[in-house]
């Protein structure tokens, strides 16, 4: 089986075309406002789909907050599935780790991955074709040590990706993965161009830092486009323009992590307008309308932006285990 799941059953890697690897469809959703998700989500994703865009990757695990609230609903996502055409890849796994899993061992949770990628999630025959987790600490926290273990355990059993949050130690989070059985050419690392991730690190240093991650396989995930308050464009141009010339063109990935909520009086919130009046204009198109045009006008040519695309998605999503 190389086939890939998603929300409306198993496609082939042929059939992936230009995918976004790291969205969020639905992080908060709100049942009183069903109605108005729904036509938001499809009309923004629609414009994506306009520009080309043909597989979304939708990495926002259940119960994605502490209070148990938000994250995948994978009804909704079947929905949205069926009224925009587009492949949905939903994920399993944790975002913010919830303090049971100290009480879980490695095995347990590997097992709970495990079912929603080989059985389905909840009642349905859906079936999760990533793992999705995060970390916060450098080092790995004991809790967010496990999670990164099952995943590498998940992985090792199902062939799937590990789709990481990464501002963060993302070299930590490889090796960890790499331990709990992963293959790094199957994880990539998200938002780790996030400056007060870096450490201490100059841009040169950073650079250099994630060009290890390439170097062993991981790929690098980009999506701060239009996030000026928090990488500035020429540092986010920079670090990519570096992988591609020292050969790793093939371990980046470009995506926008669109994050929004509806409020109960209707209005539509995107992720740090508040701060940053760019990011009201952040939705799944301005990755064609502006990331890649942007790109283009650094140096990177047609081809290797396809890759970013089409090649390094496909690589990555195909699971390389029956
Ligand atoms: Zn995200």
């Amino acid at each position: 089986m190389n086939k890939i799941q998603t929300v409306l059953g198993p496609i082939s890697p042929e059939e992936l075309g230009i995918t976004m690897m790291h969205e969020h469809i639905v992080a908060r959703f709100n049942e009183k406002l069903e109605n108005r998700e729904l036509d938001y989500a499809v009309k923004e994703l629609k414009k994506a789909k306009m520009m080309g865009c043909q597989t979304i990757v939708e990495v926002s695990p259940p119960k994605m907050f502490l209070e148990g609230k938000g994250g995948r609903n994978i009804r909704f996502l079947e929905k949205v599935a069926k009224e925009t055409g587009l492949n949905i890849i939903c994920c399993t796994g944790y975002y913010q780790i919830p303090p049971e899993i100290k009480k879980k061992s490695v095995e347990d949770i590997a097992d709970e991955m495990i079912k929603e990628i080989t059985e389905g999630i909840e009642d349905t025959n859906i079936r999760a074709g990533v793992i999705k987790v995060a970390a916060n600490n450098v080092p790995l926290n004991p809790s967010e040590e496990k999670i990164f273990l099952a995943a590498g355990m998940a992985q090792s059993q199902t062939g799937v990706p590990v789709c990481c949050h990464s501002i963060f130690g993302p070299l930590e989070q490889l090796e960890t993965l790499i331990k709990g059985g992963a293959n790094p050419e199957h994880c990539y690392f998200s938002h780790v161009e996030a400056e007060f991730g870096w450490e201490g690190r100059t841009l040169q240093d950073e650079a250099k830092y994630l060009l290890e991650i390439a170097r062993r396989g991981g790929s690098l995930l980009f999506n701060n486009f239009g996030f000026e308050h928090d990488t500035p464009w020429n540092d986010l141009v920079y670090i990519i323009c570096h992988l591609v010339e020292e050969g790793f063109s093939n371990r980046v990935l470009i995506s926008m992590d669109v994050n929004w909520v509806i409020h109960n009086n209707g209005l539509v919130e995107l992720e740090a307008e508040d701060v940053n009046p760019e990011c009201r204009k952040r939705n799944y198109a301005y990755l064609f309308t502006h990331a890649i045009p942007a790109l283009e006008k650094a140096g990177i040519n047609k081809k290797t932006i396809e890759k970013f695309l089409i090649d390094n998605p496909k690589n990555i999503l195909t699971p390389f285990k029956p």
